[in-house]
């Protein structure tokens, strides 16, 4: 959508086709039952992106801030400046008072974080700026921020290991490791990890739900002239002929097309037939590094209307709250154990999967989002809608759908989780439900038609089948094929919401400035 943006506002002719009925895929709200739910990301962080392409662009979004809260056990803060990092260290002390000296040492770890991020995200995102026009943004705050930029650069590839082994060596509490990490997808780099305390401060929600910026970007695009087309997947991509085909046998030429979605499936689609022996054989290779590796975590997405009012809930967390309702931690729930129920999967009995599913549900860390607590319009009077959520292994539902009892085990997810939830922090919750439905990573790969139902793109895995360095982030968007170019949560790791929009700029980009040459 980005990509389209700038395309159209360029006075390119653009078409933006989209399988699904609308626009936004993991950026993307629905109503039901007078409940406003996302249906992917929660709220959204700006990192020097987000607000610059709006006022590049010209678009008005009403926005809220996205107050966030942590909690383990009985034990909750609310995190609105970064001076909340002494209420974080206090909350870790009085649970695990015996490992102050490993907090200490996190903690300055953190705040070491925090200050790179500042750098980072200190000014708007060059991207996103008309340099030839604002020399002022250049001599005041480009160039003075650069020499800085490639320091912080440097310092942040050194913490490129996973959290998980970056944190064995400050943190011998095993239990004090899962509580600070366990929320982030396996092996996550540690530099972005442990940035979560300055993501926490980033967080804003548009009023109407997050779902608004997608609509925002749509109209922009039919504001500038740009088409679109909805309920049309594409299913071929004919490079020699710059041809893409739909679900329907319809095909469409283009002089550049922009994939923005899932990179397996681009890879598997297109036709390199015609194409120069050398481009084909690059692409054969490309193909392979991408096939061979996997979408990241994805998540399991309970959704709750509640016959309890607002205020209940606004007592006791802010509207976006990771609780851990047990300190003790994961472990090897998550990893090991299930590794093995996966590798056994024919063998095991259900009971089994049950019994490691309460442990799961109980160990775990869940994102809680409350969207009527950021903006009340979203709730009828009266009546609260929650959306509960845990990262979940793609793998375990494919199996047990494959075993034919998916419904049953969604199902009893749900119940576990509300009897956590309710045993815990929201005592009110299990007599109040009035409807609760849940989204599986198999929903989420048949929604945006995401590889494993991931949520932000790669894993993180050591060969990493695209760019992962900042400072060559402009080659992210390159495919072995000129014409085509690649952009969104699968063309740069880690990605989110923020990168999928640069990448889909620097797509625009691309194709703007060979359409000048
Ligand atoms: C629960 C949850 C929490 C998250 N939390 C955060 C967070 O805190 N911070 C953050 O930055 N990010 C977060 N994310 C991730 C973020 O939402 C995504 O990384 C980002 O939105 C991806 O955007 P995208 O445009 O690259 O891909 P997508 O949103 O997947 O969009 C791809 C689009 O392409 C369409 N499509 C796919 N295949 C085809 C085809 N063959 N033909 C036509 N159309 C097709 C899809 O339907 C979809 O609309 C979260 C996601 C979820 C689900």
């Amino acid at each position: 959508m980005t990509s389209a943006a700038y395309l159209s506002r360029a006075g390119q002719k653009v078409l933006l086709i989209e399988k699904n009925r609308k626009f936004g895929g993991l950026v993307n709200s629905f109503t039901r039952d007078g409940f406003h739910f996302e249906a992917g990301v929660r709220a959204l962080e700006n990192a020097g992106i987000i607000f610059p392409m709006l006022k590049d662009l010209n678009i008005q979004l009403e926005v809220v801030k996205s107050h966030v809260s942590v909690g383990i056990e009985n034990e909750i803060i609310d995190i609105e400046s970064i001076d909340d990092l002494v209420k974080y260290r206090a909350l870790l002390i009085k649970l695990f008072p015996e490992s102050e000296s490993e907090i200490n040492e996190v903690l300055r770890i953190i705040r070491k974080i925090m200050k790179h991020m500042d750098v980072l995200y200190g000014i708007e995102n060059p991207v996103f700026k008309d340099l030839k026009r604002d020399k002022s943004f250049i001599f005041k705050k480009l160039l003075p921020w650069l020499p800085k930029f490639i320091l912080t650069v440097g310092k942040i590839n050194r913490m490129n290991m996973p959290v998980e082994e970056y944190l064995k060596t400050i943190v011998n509490n095993p239990s004090l490791r899962d509580i600070i990490a366990q929320h982030f997808f396996k092996n996550t780099p540690a530099f972005f990890a442990l940035s979560y305390f300055s993501l926490y401060l980033d967080y804003f929600y548009p009023k109407g739900g997050v779902g608004k910026l997608a609509e925002a970007l749509k109209n922009k695009i039919l504001e500038c002239g740009g088409e679109l087309k909805t309920e049309t997947k594409i299913v071929e991509v004919l490079a020699d002929k710059c041809l893409v085909r739909d679900q329907s046998d319809s095909s469409y030429k283009y002089d550049n097309l922009v994939w923005a979605a899932d990179l397996k499936t681009l890879y598997k689609i297109v036709k390199t037939e015609g194409l120069p022996t050398k481009i084909k054989a690059k692409f054969e290779e490309t193909k392979i590094g991408m096939l061979q590796n996997r979408g990241g975590d994805s998540v399991f997405s309970l959704f709750l209307e509640v016959d309890e009012p607002l205020e209940s809930f606004r007592k006791i967390a802010n509207g976006h709250f990771f609780y851990t309702p047990s300190k003790s931690g994961l472990g090897e729930t998550h990893l090991k154990e299930l590794d093995e129920l996966l590798r056994n999967f024919e063998k095991i009995e259900k009971e089994q999967i049950m019994t490691w599913l309460d442990k799961f549900t109980r160990l775990n860390t869940y994102e809680i989002s409350i969207p009527g607590l950021k903006d009340p319009d979203l709730v009828p009077p009266g009546k609260t809608g929650l959306i509960i959520s845990l990262l979940a292994e793609y793998d375990l539902f494919k199996e047990i759908r494959k075993a034919g009892w998916l419904d049953e085990f969604t199902s009893e997810m749900e119940n576990h989780m509300i009897n956590v939830i309710s045993d815990s922090i929201y005592p009110m919750l299990k007599d109040r439900i009035i409807a609760r439905f849940s989204f599986t990573p198999l929903s989420i790969e048949n929604r945006v038609g995401s590889s494993e139902g991931a949520i932000v793109g790669w894993s993180f895995q050591k060969s990493m089948p695209v760019v992962n360095k900042i400072q060559i982030s402009g080659r992210s968007v390159l495919t072995p094929i000129p014409s085509i170019y690649q952009a969104g949560q699968w063309a740069y790791s880690p990605a989110g919401v923020p990168m999928s929009i640069l990448t889909g700029k620097l797509a625009a980009d691309k194709v703007l400035k060979k359409k000048k040459n």
